[in-house]
C-alpha cells in the first residue's frame, strides 16, 4: 500500500498518521465559467493546465484514494463552474461511491442545472443526471435578495430564475444551502443580511451561509498572478466581518449556536439560529495564501486531476 504522499519540501512517510483527517477535499474540475464576478478568486489564484476528462479521472481517482486513506470525509465540487465540465463531475460521483464520506457537496451558481446535456453515454438534464449519479447535497451561489442586484454582480449569473431552480433542486431531493458573499453594497449589514433570510425562507430554503470575501494575504506576483482589478474589488467591498458578527450577537432575532474552527485555523465559522424563522444561517470567513507548506490545511484537486495541499502558496507547481 501507498503510505507516501507528495508534500512540498520532499516526501513524507504517513505511517500511523491521519494526515486528511479534518481538511476538505476541494476540487476543481475546470477553471471555465461565465460568471465573470467581480471578485471571483479563480482568477485570483495561480492555474494549472486542464486534463481532458479520461486523465483528469484517472489522476483524481488516485489522489481521492490517498485522501481517503489519509482520513480525509469531505469532498467539495467547486471551481470556476463545475457544471461547465459535466462528464467529469459525473465520473466523479461515480468514483467517490467507493468511499464512506460525511458530505459530497456541489458548489454552483446554478445556471446550467436546468439545462439539457448530451454527454458520451447519456444525456438528460444536468440536476436529474447529478442526481441519478448520487449527489445529494448543492450550495448554491446567490449573492442579492434583488435581482437588479443579482445582475450587477454577474450578467449571466443575475439572469437565472432562481425561484424555479430552488423548486426543481427541491423535487429532486437534493439538499440546498444558499451561499451569499457579504459585500459593502450588497449584502453586508445586520438589516440587509435579515432581509436576505426573509426573501430565502419565503423561497422555500432552510440553509444560508454568509461568506466573507477571501483575505487573500500573501499578494507576491508568483502567489497571486491573477487579476489585480479582481484583487482590488475585494479589498474595496470587503466589510468589518467581526463588527458584523458582533452586532448579529447582540441582535435578539438571533440566538448564537456554536464557532467552528475551518482550515487548522485560517477560517472561522459562526452558526446561529434566526428565530422568526426558525433556520440556522452561518457566517464564516477565511484567510488564504499564508498556509503552512509542511502540512495539508486543504486537499486541492486542480483541473489536472493532481492534489496540492493549500490554496495560494509559492510551491504550487503548474
Ligand atoms: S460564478 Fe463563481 S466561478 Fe463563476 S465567475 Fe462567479 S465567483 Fe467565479
Amino acid at each position: 500500500m501507498d503510505r507516501i504522499i507528495r508534500n512540498f519540501g520532499g516526501e513524507r512517510s504517513l505511517e500511523g498518521e491521519k494526515p486528511y483527517a479534518g481538511v476538505d477535499a476541494k476540487v476543481y474540475p475546470t477553471y471555465k465559467c461565465e460568471g465573470n464576478c467581480p471578485f471571483c478568486l479563480t482568477e485570483i489564484r495561480p492555474k494549472t493546465r486542464e486534463a481532458d476528462t479520461e486523465q483528469f479521472l484517472v489522476n483524481f481517482s488516485e489522489e481521492m484514494r490517498k485522501y481517503c486513506e489519509g482520513g480525509g470525509r469531505k469532498v467539495l465540487f467547486t471551481g470556476g463552474e463545475p457544471t461547465e465540465a459535466p462528464d467529469k463531475l459525473l465520473g466523479m460521483l461515480d468514483e467517490l461511491k467507493k468511499y464512506q464520506l460525511d458530505l459530497v457537496v456541489l458548489y454552483t451558481n446554478g445556471t446550467n442545472l436546468l439545462r439539457s446535456v448530451e454527454l458520451k453515454d447519456e444525456k438528460g438534464v444536468m440536476l436529474t443526471l447529478l442526481k441519478n449519479h448520487g449527489l445529494q447535497n448543492i450550495n448554491m451561489s446567490v449573492h442579492h435578495y434583488e435581482r437588479q442586484k443579482r445582475l450587477a454582480i454577474s450578467e449571466t449569473v443575475g439572469k437565472m430564475d432562481n425561484e424555479n431552480v430552488f423548486e426543481a433542486v427541491r423535487a429532486e431531493g437534493i439538499n440546498l444551502r444558499l451561499n451569499c458573499t457579504l459585500m459593502r453594497d450588497y449584502i453586508g449589514s445586520v438589516g440587509e443580511v435579515k432581509r436576505y433570510i426573509e426573501w430565502a425562507v419565503k423561497c422555500g430554503i432552510k440553509d444560508i451561509y454568509f461568506r466573507d470575501l477571501f483575505h487573500v494575504e500573501n499578494r507576491n506576483q508568483r502567489t497571486t498572478p491573477g487579476d489585480k482589478k479582481k484583487l482590488s474589488y475585494t479589498d474595496d467591498q470587503r466589510i468589518d466581518f467581526n463588527k458584523l458578527v458582533a452586532d448579529i450577537q447582540q441582535d435578539p432575532d438571533f440566538e448564537a449556536k456554536e464557532q467552528l474552527s475551518r482550515h487548522r485555523d485560517w477560517g472561522q465559522t459562526y452558526i446561529f439560529l434566526y428565530k422568526p424563522t426558525g433556520i440556522q444561517v452561518s457566517f464564516g470567513t477565511l484567510v488564504i495564501g499564508s498556509e503552512r507548506p509542511d502540512e495539508a490545511t486543504y486537499f486541492t484537486i486542480n483541473p489536472n486531476g493532481k492534489m496540492t495541499p493549500n490554496m495560494n502558496a509559492s510551491e504550487y507547481s503548474v
